[in-house]
């Protein structure tokens, strides 16, 4: 047998349909056959005690002792039920007074039950002898001075008939009902699936090379639209995910082509033109240098490529600013010294921080190396530590060419330069306000670029410790 679940879904609603409103439809059925039920017998046994009072007045004793009871009254036309009427009337002791043809001899109602028809008349539904099966009225009566009990029943045929009637016109009418339903919530269940169709195709459509196109929404308001809003959302995160990683890869073999090609040409001019020792020494010496380039350009993709696959993730200590800004100053000071620069550190010493010491290192060692790197000789370089507003704050300022305005939101891209040819002679391929940029945030940190009169200023800022837990004075 074929499971339901595995059945396509407009199956599965048709056949739930259809099951549901069969449920409902016997139930229907069987309510109306108890009240019709109900009914007939109500009725049946109103006009059988009707009759009993009728049969009261016309049952009158003959002179010679036997009782006779004039039949020919009304016959309750209206009724096919009450064709069938049975009388019988017993003596208190059970002795048979009176019987009608209709018995044929068959006794009605057996013994005489202790209250039977005292104080009113006694319903109950008896067998005859031949199993027919009656609804039996009784009645006790004084007739001439002499009691007598009254029994006067219907065969209770006629109303299993009509029920069987009802019955069958509707258990032939239900599977014709029940296949029209079926048919038509065939059709409905298909047309309203018919949009999930459309958008199970379209998507089917859509692969890594055309993930511009999107899925059609018909209605916003209902499940279907708002699937296809759904998906359609996460194809536009899709896609720009898919251009950030073209874009990515496009722009990181641009900058790989040209230290490689830097390479290649100060080789081929220095096989062509070295002649002395010296020469080559040249040579090879500017290839080192494009080499360290591209190392600290592979370094650098290595680990933005890591950050994006969630590799690093942030061990976080207290530590002091001032002291990974110490560490950092010495790393470059030799630079500094070669450019004449003047690097000035100051601050609170007792300012700690939360947060990953390494990541924090790497972020001010960018920012500091780039106020080196773009800071005309002779320029300075102020670094601060201080606390503001439950952050350690490290603001590093430079006397250098500052940045644009227009530039301040841009500098933290992937592969940003504001002058191209000037960074190119720098040797910042623009990664590294973004790795920067990253490290802070991936901590609850932050890097931003502050309006400063001359040069740039950029303000680095990690949770102070003091903003988790109170500080021991
Ligand atoms: P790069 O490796 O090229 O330095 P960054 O992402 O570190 O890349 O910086 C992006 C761009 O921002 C740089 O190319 C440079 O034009 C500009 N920039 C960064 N820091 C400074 C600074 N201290 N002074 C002037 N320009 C800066």
């Amino acid at each position: 047998m074929i499971e339901l679940r595995f059945l396509p879904l407009r199956a599965r609603l048709t056949l739930w349909y259809m099951l549901v409103l069969g449920a409902v439809v016997a139930l229907y059925i069987a309510g109306t056959a108890f009240v019709l039920y109900w009914q007939l017998s109500h009725q049946l046994s109103r006009f059988a005690i009707q009759d009993v009072e009728t049969v009261e007045g016309l049952l009158s004793f003959t002179p010679d002792g036997h009782l006779n009871l004039n039949e020919n009254y009304h016959n309750h036309p209206q009724s096919r039920l009450v064709l069938e009427r049975m009388v019988e009337v017993l003596s208190p002791s059970g002795t048979v007074l009176y019987r009608n043809e209709r018995l044929d001899g068959r006794a009605l109602g057996g013994a005489i039950l202790p209250k039977e028809g005292v104080n009113g008349y006694s319903e109950r539904s008896t067998l005859l002898s031949d199993g027919t099966r009656v609804l039996l009225v009784s009645r006790r009566h004084i007739l001439a001075g002499r009691p007598i009990i009254i029994r006067l029943a219907y065969n209770q045929k006629p109303i299993w008939s009509r029920i069987e009637e009802l019955l069958t016109a509707s258990f032939i009418a239900l599977p014709v009902v029940l296949a029209m339903a079926g048919f038509a919530g065939y059709h409905l269940a298909r047309r309203s699936l018919a949009p999930l169709e459309e958008i199970t195709s379209r998507a089917e459509q859509i692969t890594a090379d055309n993930l511009r196109q999107r899925l059609p929404v018909e209605n916003p308001r209902d499940e279907v639209g708002h699937l296809a809003r759904v998906f359609n959302s996460v194809l536009d995160r899709l896609e720009e995910s898919f251009e950030r990683l073209k874009r990515f890869t496009s722009d990181a073999s641009h900058e790989l082509r040209t230290p490689l090609s830097a390479i290649r040409s100060v080789g081929e001019v220095g096989l062509q033109k070295s002649e002395t020792p010296a020469e080559y020494q040249d040579t090879i010496g500017s290839m080192l240098e494009e080499v360290n380039r591209l190392t600290r350009l592979v370094e650098n993709l290595l680990e933005i490529s890591r950050a994006d696959a969630g590799q690093i993730r942030p061990g976080l200590t207290v530590f002091s600013p001032l002291d990974v800004v110490r560490e950092v100053g010495a790393v470059l000071d030799v630079l500094v010294e070669e450019k004449a620069l003047q690097l000035r550190l100051s601050g609170d010493a007792d300012v700690t921080v939360k947060g990953d010491r390494l990541l924090f290192r790497q972020a001010v060692m960018n920012v500091l190396h780039n106020a080196v790197k773009y800071t005309p000789a002779g320029g300075t370089i102020s670094v601060g530590v201080t606390e503001h507003l439950g952050f350690g704050v490290v603001h590093i300022a430079d006397t250098g060419p500052g940045i644009p305005r227009e530039h301040r939101g841009k500098v933290f891209d992937r592969f940003y330069r504001i002058d191209a040819a000037r960074a190119r002679d720098t040797g910042g391929a623009g990664l590294g306000l973004s790795i920067a940029k990253w490290a802070l945030q991936v901590q609850g940190g932050e890097i931003k670029v502050e309006d400063s009169v001359e040069g740039t200023a950029f303000r680095i800022q990690l949770p102070a410790v003091s903003a988790f837990q109170p500080k021991m004075t």
